[in-house]
């Protein structure tokens, strides 16, 4: 006899061990397959031991610039395996959480690969990945009304520069070298290929960044695009934008890109390794979807914003649903779809409202309307910024660059968006967005008090500024 699940998700990623946690809270009998890891791309690849990387990185510069602040910190030198390990040792811990709190709430890990072989029944096959974590289901087959498929996603590679582990890396041999390259190419301008650009040239990398548009950060808000553009080129970060990688030779220890630009004129770039940073294709493949009938574009599945394929009993969330591909929205619209299955009032995320963030130093965070895409959609807009080097903490911290800026409705005063550039915007970026959910006005942002000395101050200056009213620049 198969087991039977009220509800069994296929990945345990940030949107499939979240939504296996709801299940469960919500009375559901759950389980989750995963036939690597718990925790997914975003604990053991991803945002995780990203930051640990770069937090290694940021202290490593704020020692060698200890005599700013009045210290010394004398040859100052850096271990690779040791920064390495620190940072697999931050995934590991919290994907041994990810096991516990699944633990706590009662749902089954099953560990395989798993396929759908008719609405309801899910055969999971050993898997060679991983060893499963203790106390794991294993293969074999089991039925469940509903199944949620959360499998994420992996690196998109380019025909003729495929990645190869050695010196064509994905953000998964990037994410532990044996040692630092002295030279780098970053294929690709979007928030992995910046982070790690800012990463290995604060440890010391020549590092290029070849982007195809004519903006890094493509997503991002031109000005705040370009002012972070300037600050890498002053850390020795070499940009192309607009050009294009169209060929790669592998040496024994090098790579030599090719790389043409819009124009259509080539240069050769020889570097140790090439990352290869073009962006992520949904896990779809093997899942038994297409023989299912269930609707896919472009390799993503096509959902109804609820979680809801177009057949019954199948939903799917997170990176394998489409962008924003970011563990935050993994979550929430797992959240969604499992309450909608249970019948509660849901709604459709707002993927207007979404932030995202970049961990770069400097660090970039937005959400909402661009300026450039707030006028393209009709609106007649009022625009505030605030640099960093108005603002009393920034000064303190020695963070003197970058703007806060904010993009509002002139009609209506409704905040659209907000694009932050410099010292940890990251954790400043979710005042605007529950402003934002909120439909906040200016007014009641004009009205709102910050607390002093803080770089949240700035955010409030920048409204006063698209108002005609800033104090401190
Ligand atoms: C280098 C890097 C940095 C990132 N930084 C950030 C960041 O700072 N902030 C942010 O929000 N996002 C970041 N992301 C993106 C984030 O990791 C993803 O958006 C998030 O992990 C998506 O979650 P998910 O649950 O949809 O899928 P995943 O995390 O990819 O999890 C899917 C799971 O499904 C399993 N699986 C797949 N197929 C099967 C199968 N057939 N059977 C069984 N199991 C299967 C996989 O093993 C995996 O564990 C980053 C990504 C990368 C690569």
């Amino acid at each position: 006899m198969s087991d039977s699940y009220d509800v069994l998700i296929i990945g345990a990623g940030p949107g499939g061990y979240v939504t296996a946690i709801r299940a469960a809270q919500l009375g559901f009998k759950t389980a989750v397959v995963d036939r690597e890891h718990l925790g997914g791309i975003c604990l053991n690849w991803g945002c995780i031991p990203t930051k640990a990387l770069l937090r290694s990185a940021e202290i490593y510069h704020y020692m060698q610039h200890a005599g700013d602040y009045g210290l010394s910190a004398k040859e100052v030198t850096f271990d690779t395996a040791a920064i390495v390990k620190r940072s697999r040792g931050v995934s590991g811990r919290l994907n041994g959480g990810v096991g516990m709190l699944l633990k706590k709430n009662k749902v089954d890990v099953i560990w395989g690969e798993a396929a759908i072989d008719a609405p309801g029944k899910v055969t999971v096959k050993e898997t060679k990945r991983a060893e499963a974590p203790k106390g794991a289901k294993g293969a074999g087959s089991y039925l469940a009304k509903h199944i949620i498929v959360a499998t994420g996603a992996r690196p998109r590679a380019l025909p003729g520069i495929e990645p190869d582990k050695k010196q064509i890396w994905t953000y998964y041999e990037a994410m532990v070298p044996e040692s630092m390259p002295k030279s780098l190419l970053v294929m690709g301008s979007g928030a992995i290929g910046i982070e790690f650009a800012s990463f290995y040239r604060t440890m010391g990398a020549e590092v290029t960044v070849i982007e195809l548009l004519p903006q890094i950060l493509p997503v991002e808000d031109a000005e705040i695009a370009g002012l972070a553009r300037k600050r890498f080129e002053k850390q020795g970060i070499k940009i192309l934008t607009s050009a294009k990688v169209t060929k790669v030779e592998k040496g024994a220890n090098s790579v030599t890109a090719t790389i043409e630009d819009d124009k259509g004129k080539t240069q050769q770039l020889t570097a140790e390794k090439l990352i290869s940073a073009v962006g992520v294709v949904g896990n779809i493949d093997n899942l038994g979807l297409e023989k299912l009938g269930v609707k896919i574009d472009r390799g993503i599945v096509v959902t109804d914003g609820l979680g809801r394929t177009n057949v019954p009993g199948i939903y799917a969330i997170g990176d394998v649903a489409g962008p924003p591909m970011l563990a935050h929205k993994a979550e929430h619209e797992g959240v969604i779809c499992i309450e909608t299955i249970k019948g509660l009032h849901t709604h459709p995320m707002d993927k207007a409202k979404i932030p995202g963030c970049t961990y770069c130093q400097p660090q970039i965070a937005s959400v909402g309307l661009t300026e450039a895409k707030a006028k393209e959609k009709g609106f007649s807009v009022k625009v505030g910024r605030f640099p960093f080097a108005g603002n009393g903490k920034a000064i303190a911290l020695g963070e003197p660059d970058g703007l806060i800026k904010t993009v509002f409705d002139a009609k209506t005063g409704q905040l659209l968006g907000a694009h932050m550039v410099g010292a940890e915007v990251t954790e400043l970026i979710q005042g605007y967005v529950v402003a934002m959910n909120l439909e906040t006005t200016e007014e009641e942002l004009m009205h709102t008090v910050f607390p002093h000395p803080t770089l949240s101050e700035m955010m409030h200056e920048s409204v006063l500024d698209a108002y005609g009213k800033v104090i401190h620049s």
